[in-house]
């Protein structure tokens, strides 16, 4: 065990649970009902009831990035884990992600030239002290050795909460909030987005329309987590009642472990 392992806690304590844990980042039992993202859209990558080519809000769908995936579904215990890495300071998280996203780059985007990460405004960027986003990117980067340009974009609007906007307000928030600084560097190449969570996707696709507009060849996009194809598309309401049935101890003991997929054995 390394030195910074000690100092960050990282597993002396399991991540989900805070029980007392010597074997990883996670306790055997929080490892086996992490919400694993194994069924899902082929486009956006969102959690489906059945694997399939397209989801309902994909069909019809102009999308510029070429596939989506992401590790997780986003319920607890990975959205508490990714709230601590994006406004707690827990920067150490971006360790535990990092491998089950390499995998993911490696097995499912293998073609990649490089990957940049969504950029913050300097302002924000300055009250946070860091871009969590970047933060995974440079991880990832360092365990795969994949370039990452970071400089590409630059963020020069402050936008309001992307999940608070409609469609159209939401279009409109990002259309100048991004400018694409170096043309040149993207023409024919393969770039993957990492972000942390994909919600409406409107960011990433701002983003992935640009670059290809700018005439890359391939756009992917990565994500810690998403939020499944049902659960965007309930009411507000129903969606916090359905979250709270979901993230019971016993719907994930009947339901969780039926769909256990070998991505268990890439997170340590
Ligand atoms: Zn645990
Ligand atoms: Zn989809």
């Amino acid at each position: 065990m390394k030195i910074n392992d000690y100092v960050f806690n990282l597993s002396l304590r399991c991540n989900a649970c805070g029980k007392e844990n010597n074997s990883g980042y996670f306790c055997d039992g929080c490892k086996e009902i992490l919400p694993y993202n194994n069924v899902f859209c082929g486009k956006c990558g969102r959690s489906t009831i059945n694997k399939e080519d397209f989801c309902n809000s994909c069909q019809g769908q102009e999308l510029h990035f070429e596939k989506a995936r992401s590790a997780f579904k986003y319920q607890e215990p990975i959205n508490v884990m990714i709230k601590r890495l994006k406004y707690r300071h827990k920067k150490y998280l971006s360790k535990i992600f990092c491998p089950i996203l390499s995998y993911l780059i490696l097995t499912e985007f293998a073609d990649t030239d490089f990957i940049i990460n969504v950029p913050m405004h300097k302002k924000d960027k300055f009250l946070r002290g860091y871009n969590q986003t970047q933060v995974l990117a440079q991880e990832i980067s360092k365990n795969i050795d994949i370039p990452l340009k970071n400089d590409i974009f630059k963020k020069c609007v402050r936008t309001k909460r992307q999940a608070t906007l409609n469609k159209d307000e939401r279009k409109k928030n990002l259309k100048n909030a991004f400018v694409l600084q170096d043309k040149k560097l993207v023409k024919g190449k393969v770039i993957t987005i990492i972000d942390d969570i994909m919600t409406t996707g409107s960011t990433v696709e701002t983003l992935a329309e640009k670059l290809i507009k700018a005439k890359a060849k391939k756009v992917y996009v990565l994500t810690i987590a998403s939020v499944g194809e049902r659960e965007r598309n309930l009411p507000k309401k129903y969606y916090s009642l359905w979250q709270k049935i979901k993230n019971s101890k016993l719907f994930a003991k009947i339901f969780q472990k039926k769909y256990l997929h070998n991505q268990k054995n890439i997170v340590k």
